[in-house]
């Protein structure tokens, strides 16, 4: 949710900071804008829409010669996309500054602000925190942003340039993500690593409440003490590579691409011949019940993981979406555990859940793809997915690979259950899952041909039993981001109870049967939709035979049934893909959509 980039330096400024901007547009993109200092002054360009279009402006404004500033992609919380409410935000004569978060009591602030003469001009939040600092400003920065802060209720992450220090970028956070980025001669701040890899891999994380204090020769932080703290220096582990597009027209397909590597990273990392997790701190002896907190497809790889880990180890797992979690009053006792999940770690809800259940003294395990994320800190351990950056705003990957996490707790918590044998032969099957993504990765034009068949549906149905219903609730999210095409997934013996009543002549749905035992009640229900008219695609295995009712099947082969619904996925993405592109949408960069949700 919205991207800071600042940079201050040698170089040209306007052209670090669009370009960074390119690389955070994942992250809010209906209005863009940087700010840069010139001649005692600090210039302002921004503009609703997309980074390009900021681009443009920037290019037939004379910022020549400016090599330090600041820039933002927004995701509007307060107010709507338009010039006035882009950031950067000026805060009377001093203040120049980008925002990601919300201030919760802005209105107040507004209102004691306008006591003193200020007058804000745009509908944001953001311009009252600029506002605030100007207020508090006395010559002495650091003391500014720390008088503002405490008086501020909610999430920032802020980038704040004076007037008086034309060179210095100023940072701070809580509760929204932000890092400094280390050159020779050049120095960063950004929301997220791909910004920066372009020129580093070197970083600091920025704590919450202290002031990050830039210029191109020196970083600094302090606490509101007045205490210089000194932090470690940090290494990303993803390359410039990772973070760009290498010939795919979009994100998303790279993305797909990418699995079978991404997911033998994730089994290589915690699979050492038969063992799993031996390298995690965690201790995997869980006496009480497993909540697991996440939201979108993070909450529907939870699905899947309640069903594989009360299937294989019979213990009881509740999924809970985060937002709701967190206002619940949740009944935990003291042996539970609470599993989070968020590809960014980043994620307002998931962490507020986390934060809950540390109040109440239960454990957290945290499944999270971003290292040094805010999840990564404050869950008591964590798994880390090996999906790499991910950039379509849509997860694919990072899904994909908090799925086989899952699969693989599910072993290790289920070995005594099912027994030596078992766990045995499924442990060994984790390390062929690669192989069969790139087969199912061959079904490629198959996806693509039923997808132009489709392409003028305006809705569509998932159904499946059992795990793959827990599929099912994902491809249908993933057709309803990317498409703008409506679309329910159903545990297929429940559509009759209601939504069968959208089923009309064409109607596409898809069905999903990987769990054999529940395959013939699967067909059942396919043909009661037949029989009023559906168009049925079946997603299932070769020697399933549909061909009395179904014309169009996408045949898998997955290592084991256990496995299968990871295998299912991947002509699901191909497929809600190519009708997206088909549509000639914006594929990685969905309507109103962002990654890294950092506000409630
Ligand atoms: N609340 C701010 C606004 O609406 C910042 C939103 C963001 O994080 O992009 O402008």
């Amino acid at each position: 949710m919205c991207g800071i980039i600042g940079y201050t330096g040698e170089k040209y400024a306007p052209e670090i900071l669009i370009q960074g901007l390119k690389k955070l547009e994942y992250r809010g993109y209906d209005s863009a804008g940087i700010a840069v200092s010139k001649n005692g002054k600090t210039l302002i360009c921004k503009n609703r829409g997309k980074v390009s279009a900021l681009e443009q402006k920037s290019a037939d404004t004379d910022l020549s010669g400016t090599v330090c500033g600041i820039g933002h992609t927004r995701w509007a919380t307060h107010g709507e996309p338009s010039d006035i409410n882009s950031h950067p935000h000026r805060g009377g004569e001093n203040v120049t500054l980008v925002h990601n978060g919300i201030i919760e009591n802005y209105l107040e602030l507004k209102k004691e602000l306008k006591a003193k003469g200020y007058n804000p001009i745009s509908q944001t939040d953001t311009e009252i925190a600029a506002m605030l600092i100007d207020s508090m400003y006395n010559g002495d920065p650091i003391k500014a942003i720390f008088d503002s802060i405490s008086k501020i209720h909610g999430s920032f992450a802020l980038g704040i340039m004076f007037r008086d220090y034309p060179n210095t970028i100023y940072a701070v956070r809580r509760d929204s993500p932000l890092i400094i980025g280390v050159g020779e001669n050049e120095n960063f701040i950004a929301s997220d690593i791909p910004a920066i890899l372009p020129y580093t891999k070197k970083y600091y994380l920025s704590d919450e409440n202290e002031v990050a204090v830039v210029t191109k020769s020196d970083i600094r932080f302090f606490t509101n003490d007045g205490k210089e703290i000194h932090k470690d220096l940090m290494t990303a582990a993803w390359d410039e590579q990772s973070a760009q597009k290498s010939g795919y027209k979009h994100f998303m397909l790279k993305e797909i691409y990418e699995q079978p590597k991404v997911i033998g990273d994730t089994i290589n990392a915690y699979k050492n011949k038969a063992e799993l997790f031996e390298n995690c701190s965690f201790d995997f002896n869980i006496k009480g019940k497993i909540h697991i907190a996440a939201c979108g497809s993070a909450m529907h790889a939870a699905l899947l993981g309640k069903h594989v880990i009360e299937k294989l180890a019979r213990i009881p797992v509740s999924v809970e979406i985060a937002s709701e979690f967190r206002y619940n009053d949740p009944i935990l006792d003291k042996d539970d555990i609470v599993i989070a999940i968020s590809q960014s770690g980043e994620t307002a809800d998931t962490l507020a859940a986390v934060r809950l259940a540390k109040s109440k003294g239960i454990r957290t395990l945290g499944i999270v793809n971003v290292w040094g994320s805010t999840l990564s800190r404050e869950a008591d351990d964590i798994i880390y997915t090996y999906a790499g950056p991910e950039i379509c705003v849509a997860t694919t990957k990072a899904y994909l690979c908090q799925t086989v996490i899952l699969d693989m707790l599910a072993l290790k918590l289920g070995r005594a259950v099912m027994g030596e044998d078992e766990y045995l032969k499924q442990v060994n099957l984790l390390s062929s899952l690669p192989e069969y993504i790139s087969n199912a990765l061959k079904l490629d034009s198959t996806c693509k041909r039923l997808a132009e068949k489709n392409i003028a549906a305006e809705h569509q149905f998932y159904i499946g039993r059992g795990q793959d219903f827990c599929v099912c609730t994902e491809a249908s999210l993933k057709l309803k981001e990317v498409s703008y095409v409506h679309s329910e997934s159903y545990a297929a013996g429940e559509l009759k109870h209601g939504t069968i009543s959208l089923i009309v002549d064409g109607t596409p749905v898809i069905a999903v049967m990987t769990e054999r035992s529940r395959i013939a009640k699967t067909i059942s229900n396919i043909k009661e939709v037949v029989s009023r008219g559906a168009s049925v695609i079946c997603v299932t295995y070769d020697d399933v035979d549909v061909s009395d009712f179904c014309k169009n099947k996408i045949t898998i082969d997955a290592p084991s049934e256990f496995l299968a619904p990871v295998i299912a996925n991947i002509p699901l993405q191909l497929y809600a893909y190519h009708i997206a592109d088909g549509r000639g949408n914006d594929v990685d960069k969905p309507r109103n959509l962002a990654k890294s949700v950092t506000v409630e």
